[in-house]
């Protein structure tokens, strides 16, 4: 269908292109209207609009008012006409995606346009103008709002904050969306020789003239500070300008020459045809060179002028994953992070968005950053649940990814050592083509894996004899030592020794973790702190004691164990820092003798080639947590810590402190066996219908009072059950207490929705919300509604 007035394709809201004054041919760019088609065309539109010749159909009515419909930041599912009257551009096309200003309910919000059009349902003359156009094209293009259009459906999510969380905050806020003059640096070829002199500066100026031209995010992931180049640019070797990056695109593409793939890695290479959809399970064990492989396809997407999107980890976005892309290739590499401000985040997105940048890296909400010319998405981790927002919107990257492959048509990687078993079905499904690497490539080879059973063995706060010795040798050996506990503070626990009085959060069902650096009680989940007690409430007794070993007491306890050698922490508290983890990474990769202990921020992604041993202080925490994914996230996290041993030329070994070393879940995975490890979880996931073997929805309720939020979650059960009570495809469970009932003064309770197939959990989320959203109930207790819940707290 055309609209008249808008000379555009109604179905896809793009501008038809028509030729000379007679309609003959007009295009949309996805369908193709022949004369004839624009005749038959003409006839109805003529009748429709009462016009007499085909020219009136190019004259867009002067006096017909221009309504947008704007998706706005509010819980309210529903986009809002409003009647644009400020200076209308020609083509109104280019403003479904735009943002405008309007006063919504007496405030100011910024909104998108996801319509235009002459009419609407509400009386025109009722309809506020908007307050200001913001932009003059589409910030978000058509296929991000067909994503976001999409995601909101899946996650059944109001569309207006779905594209809220797709753009920059810098954006949201209403700032321009133009690219600020950026500065760039070059080496100036042939001006070396006054630097003869200088050895510092020459290697730097060589390393310089790498690349063409240099952006500031592109010197600081390089590790290249100002002082550096300062002598450089007094020199005048090195140029300064004010002006915008330049694709460079004509310059050779590679710096770095590629390793000579082994089999597997060269037929994974092969395996992805670019320009077409499909989704590859990149699933190579810790160390095998996924990240080659990337690179190597990388390599032939940039070789098509073609930008490429790399999801990570937030932890995995360290400087040295930045510039492995960036080392390898001649071209702008791009980064969009958490240790970037709202204007540089903003310039990055807007590089990919007008073509600038060819490599685009980013944590979970760079999924939706605008691509000019997409040629591939990696997802590097696809297991990770930091993929999956737990708040708010909670989408799930890795998911829509497919989505935006499919839609761009472009291939995608799920790349990972340990994949979900969601991604295995998958594969094995056929949906997703799976590319294993099972070796370790050149002299690496896979850890030596074994398990210290703890029974009845004597502990120094938490190590065993043999697991002491055995960091000894190493590092005797001049090597270094991992030692993992993903518990940070001090200890998990302050307990009175007279009377069994245990410090708890007065706001959560939970435990107080003692802190030594700086002193204090800290509740983890809801942040409340206090200072140390010394003397019990309860007794009155001084015998107050920290039970159990967090990542705090454990550096003590190796510091007074190894006095000679440095301990480093990594953990959320020593990380908080800008830079400051950069610091510790760069120490460690030094590789003098070094003992890490570290929280899962040193589990994943890291290459650490000296580390030899890496030891699992307490194996058995994991084993025992109510989430039904508990097993599959220690399996992965065991799996991917023990593959930070024997990444380089030195082999290496994994030793797991444990009480129950006998466990079959250990067993696999110490066999250094992943695949043998999800044959066992998963038919437990099949047997008791949980995902990936069932959809789910999870409905979270909470409140001040247990009985609101208990009371809406039954009311609920009560509709549910009226719908899908005989329904065989669907089980409901609940409403039950959250396994932390009560947090940050609320109690929580949840109602999980179980369907065989992604169709019906969607028309019993959509019958949930609409009873959520009318009830005089919802208005004592807080809801939300999760598809696909990752954690179960
Ligand atoms: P992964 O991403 O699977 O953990 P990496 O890509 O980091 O693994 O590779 C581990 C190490 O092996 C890196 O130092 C990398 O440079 C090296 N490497 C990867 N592929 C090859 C290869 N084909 N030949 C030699 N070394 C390789
Ligand atoms: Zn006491
Ligand atoms: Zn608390």
């Amino acid at each position: 269908m055309l609209c008249a007035a808008t000379r555009s394709c109604v179905e896809h809201r793009t501008p038809l292109i028509l030729a000379g004054l007679k309609i003959q041919e007009g295009e949309c760019y996805q369908n193709t209207f022949t004369a004839q088609d624009n005749c038959t065309l003409f006839t109805h539109l003529q009748r429709a609009y009462s016009l007499e010749t085909p020219d009136q159909l190019f004259q867009p009515a002067q006096e017909q008012p221009v309504i947008v419909s704007v998706a706005l930041p509010t819980p309210l599912r529903k986009t809002f006409d409003y009647n644009l009257k400020s200076n209308i551009p020609s083509h109104l096309n280019d403003l479904i995606g735009a943002r405008v200003q309007v006063s919504f309910a007496n405030q100011t919000l910024i909104g998108i346009i996801t319509r235009v059009g002459h009419t609407s349902q509400f009386d025109l003359a009722k309809l506020k103008p908007i307050t200001e156009l913001l932009d003059r094209q589409p910030i978000l293009p058509a296929e991000l709002i067909k994503l976001c259009e999409r995601a909101a459906n899946y996650y059944c999510h109001p569309l207006g904050e779905v594209m809220a969380a797709a753009i920059p905050v810098a954006l949201r806020q209403g700032a321009p969306a133009e690219l600020p003059p950026l500065k760039t640096w070059h080496a100036i070829v042939d001006e070396e020789q006054s630097l003869n002199r200088a050895a510092k500066q020459l290697a730097l100026h060589q390393r310089l003239r790498q690349r063409q031209q240099w952006s500031a995010q592109e010197l600081q992931s390089a590790g290249i500070t100002n002082t550096d180049l300062k002598p450089l640019l007094r020199k005048q070797v090195v140029i300064e300008q004010q002006q915008p990056l330049r694709p460079n695109r004509a310059e050779p593409l590679l710096i770095q020459t590629p390793h000579q793939l082994n089999l597997e890695q060269m037929a994974a290479v092969e395996f992805v045809a670019l320009g077409a959809y499909s989704t590859h399970l990149l699933y190579g064990i810790t160390g095998s060179g996924k990240t080659e492989v990337y690179l190597q396809i990388i390599n032939k997407v940039l070789s098509e002028q073609q930008q490429v999107l790399i999801l990570v980890p937030e932890i995995g976005l360290t400087p040295q994953t930045i510039q492995r892309f960036q080392s390898r290739f001649n071209r702008t590499v791009v980064a969009i992070h958490s240790n970037l401000n709202d204007k540089e985040r903003c310039s990055a997105w807007l590089m990919a968005a007008n073509g600038t940048a060819d490599i685009i890296i980013g944590t979970r909400s760079a999924i939706f950053t605008p691509l000019k010319s997409p040629g591939l998405i990696i997802i590097d981790e696809e297991h990770d649940s930091s993929l999956k927002q737990q708040e708010g919107f909670r989408y799930n990257a890795r998911d829509l990814a497919v989505m935006r492959a499919q839609q761009l048509n472009i291939p995608l990687i799920l790349g990972s050592a340990t994949p979900s078993l969601e991604s295995f079905n998958n594969a094995q499904q056929q949906r997703y083509l799976l590319s294993p690497l099972t070796q370790r490539p050149g002299s690496a080879s896979m850890p030596h894996m074994a398990t210290i059973d703890l029974r009845n063995q004597p502990l120094n706060n938490g190590f065993s004899q043999s697991l002491i010795s055995a960091i000894d040798s190493e590092l005797k050996q001049g090597n270094q030592a991992l030692v993992f506990l993903n518990r940070r503070g001090y200890a998990p626990a302050l307990l009175c020794h007279h009377c069994g009085w245990l410090a708890q959060c007065p706001r959560c069902d939970s435990r107080l973790t003692v802190h030594q650096d700086p002193q204090h009680l800290h509740c983890h989940h809801c942040d409340y702190q206090r200072g140390i007690i010394r003397n019990c409430p309860t007794c009155n007794s001084h015998e107050i004691q920290s039970i159990g070993q967090g990542t705090e007491r454990c550096e003590q306890t190796l510091t007074n164990l190894f006095p000679d050698t440095p301990v480093i922490r990594i953990d959320r508290d020593t990380t908080r820092k800008k830079n400051s983890l950069k610091s510790m990474l760069d120490d460690i990769n030094l590789g003098q003798p070094r003992i890490l202990i570290g929280t899962q921020m040193l589990a994943k992604g890291h290459h650490f080639p000296n580390v030899t041993l890496v030891a699992i202080l307490d194996a058995d925490s994991g084993l025992f947590t109510a989430d039904f994914r508990a097993a599959e996230r220690f399996g992965q996290l065991l799996t991917q810590v023990s593959g930070r041993a024997g990444r380089a030329d030195k082999p290496g070994r994994v030793l797991i402190q444990s009480h129950l070393s006998s466990h079959p879940y250990l067993q696999a995975l110490i066999q250094n066996d992943y695949s043998h490890f999800i044959d066992l979880l998963e038919p437990e996931r099949r047997l008791s219908q949980l995902p990936p073997f069932s959809h789910m929805a999870l409905i979270r309720s909470e409140s001040k009072r247990p009985e609101n939020a208990i009371g809406l979650l039954n009311q609920l059960r009560a509709t549910l059950n009226q719908s899908y009570a005989s329904n065989p495809q669907i089980s409901l469970l609940g409403p039950l207490p959250a396994p932390m009932e009560k947090r940050n003064e609320r109690y929580r309770f949840q109602l999980q929705i179980n369907a065989e197939t992604r169709q019906l959990r969607h028309q019993a989320a959509m019958l949930a919300i609409s009873l959520l959203e009318t009830t005089a109930l919802a208005r004592r207790a807080r809801w939300s509604i999760d598809i696909d819940p990752q954690d179960m707290n």
